[in-house]
């Protein structure tokens, strides 16, 4: 969509006060007015006028003109898709895009969107994107080991069969809006002993598009879409990380006017059994072990939540906190399933109570060791 220079169409500088952005617009609009003009004049007239108005009425109002300003587009003239390229300067990678889209509509227009104030019939209508969804899935811990196939049930809008989103029905089309003759906007003039007063609106028998379907679509009540049930399918894959957002291309909202669907976001949490830590791609495990296999070593056997048995070798004398490795036995890494390490912090617990022979034995041991007990 090519950008229109609102200021130059008024004829105003950048930084022209609201009185000169008024003042412009009625000298214009009269200078301008289709009933003024004949033939082909009125064609251009009519152009311009439109043109006009379209303008005053971003530039009348601040919170409009702020985001002109800022993006040089206002409302029907924001790409929603990340594929279009108004936002490309921005750099955003796309997740953040299609986030941010949705959010600066939102803080200008709070939440309402209008619709293309283009005229003419059918197809002149601007798309939209779908919406995203958002789905949260919970997987177990085991899951991590292994991926996941996890189909996924949900609702989201579809195109209608019967219209193929266009609205209405076949065989009928979108026509001009005989209430605002396509401007989308309707104008309403009152004449008083003070002056001309003009009140604008936006137009509510096509809601601001300019057009009105001829018959309209019986299946989806014009809506050009249908709420339905479906699933998608997804491998969730080995090595993934509690809170990650896979996208899944074109499994949000159906379009409008064409608009292509939009995304599928799914939230994966972890249901966790163990009180591991993860580190990159290690198992960060408190190990207990007894404080004889702490002084004369030996050889402890973990279970992983994948029920996998992990053998950890410990060395003769290791002292409290101190860790041993065991490769290969760590999270798989999501890009290429190479499993990270687990790594053992070993707990040295002391019983509190031991048996008569055990104490036997220990005083011993004390006694050899000069120790008074
Ligand atoms: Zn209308
Ligand atoms: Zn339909």
């Amino acid at each position: 969509m090519p950008k229109k220079d609102y200021y130059e169409i008024l004829g105003v500088s950048r930084d022209a006060s609201d009185e000169d952005i008024r003042t412009a617009y009625k000298k214009l609009i009269k200078e301008w007015h289709p009933d003024r003009h004949t033939g082909n004049d009125k064609k251009v007239a009519e152009q311009k006028f439109k043109e006009i108005q379209e303008a005053y009425e971003v530039l009348s109002d601040p919170q409009k003109r702020a985001m002109y300003d800022r993006f040089g587009y206002v409302g029907e003239d924001i790409p929603y898709s990340h594929e279009s390229n108004g936002y490309d300067g921005f750099g955003f990678d796309d997740v953040v895009r299609n986030f941010m889209n949705e959010d600066i509509f939102n803080i200008f227009f709070g939440g309402q969107r209008t619709q293309s104030r283009s005229a003419g019939g059918r197809g002149q209508r601007s798309p939209r994107r779908g919406e995203d969804l958002n789905i949260n899935i919970t997987i177990d811990e085991s899951d991590v080991f292994s991926g996941k196939n996890v189909n996924i049930d949900y609702e989201r809008y579809e195109e209608c069969e019967n219209c193929h989103g266009e609205g209405v029905e076949p065989g009928s089309k979108w026509v001009t809006c005989s209430k605002c003759h396509g401007s989308g906007v309707v104008r309403e003039e009152r004449r008083t002993p003070f002056g001309v007063f003009v009140n604008q609106y936006t137009c509510d028998a096509c809601g601001g598009s300019g057009t009105i379907p001829g018959e309209v679509c019986h299946t989806c009540r014009g809506l050009g879409r249908i709420r339905k049930r479906t699933s998608t399918n997804i491998n969730i894959p080995a090595g993934i990380e509690n809170g990650t957002i896979l996208r899944v291309p074109k499994r949000g909202n159906a379009g409008v006017s064409g608009g292509e669907y939009g995304d599928l976001y799914i939230h994966v949490n972890i249901r966790k059994v163990s009180d591991y830590e993860r580190e990159g791609d290690d198992i960060i495990a408190n190990v207990h072990i007894d404080y004889v296999t702490a002084i004369l070593g030996g050889e402890v056997t973990v279970t992983l939540p994948n029920n996998e048995e992990v053998e950890i070798e410990i060395p003769a004398g290791i002292q409290p906190n101190e860790t041993v490795v065991v490769r290969g036995k760590g999270y798989p890494n999501v890009r290429n399933g190479r499993r990270g390490n687990f790594v053992a912090k070993v707990i040295v617990d002391i019983p509190r109570k031991v048996s008569s022979r055990e104490r036997e034995l220990l005083k011993e041991i004390a006694k050899m060791k000069g120790v008074i007990i």
